[in-house]
């Protein structure tokens, strides 16, 4: 059983959004029900480096928010890019994370033009592998 189930299309809107930063770190929020991803707000990454670190545009990251509350659903899932690797957490993704309820998504670009991606949650200050999926359907 995966922790995370991502349907192909919101898989899709996610990494679209994550070339059109590169080559600097994108992020943003993925929205469900339990553990299967409904919908994906991009935010903007105010601190738009190519280094290992991401800043949420507070504005959007509160209307996203809102939104989700509106539709009855959850933050399952923060997702961003680190342009040049590595596949897990920087130390100050961990130092900054503070939803120990959603998945922390590192989306990696492949020299194939594809993205590994990989998904960690926080348990006890430091994070843990956990299995994502992507489903055809769900
Ligand atoms: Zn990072």
């Amino acid at each position: 059983m995966a922790d995370l189930i991502i349907p192909i299309a919101i898989y899709t809107d996610m990494l679209t959004h994550l070339t059109s930063t590169l080559p600097n770190e994108g992020c943003g929020l993925l929205a469900g029900k339990r553990a299967v991803a409904k919908s994906v707000y991009p935010i903007r990454n105010v601190a738009s480096t190519p280094q290992v670190r991401y800043q949420m545009d507070g504005q959007q990251q509160l209307r996203a928010m809102l939104s989700i509350e509106a539709d009855r659903d959850s933050l399952i899932a923060i997702f961003h890019s680190h342009p040049t690797g590595p596949e897990v957490p920087s130390a100050t993704d961990l130092r900054e994370a503070s939803y120990p309820s959603a998945v922390y998504l590192i989306c990696v670009p492949l020299p194939d033009e594809t993205w590994r991606v990989r998904g960690f949650k926080l348990k006890k200050n430091r994070f843990e592998e956990v299995v994502v999926s992507v489903a055809d359907q769900v």
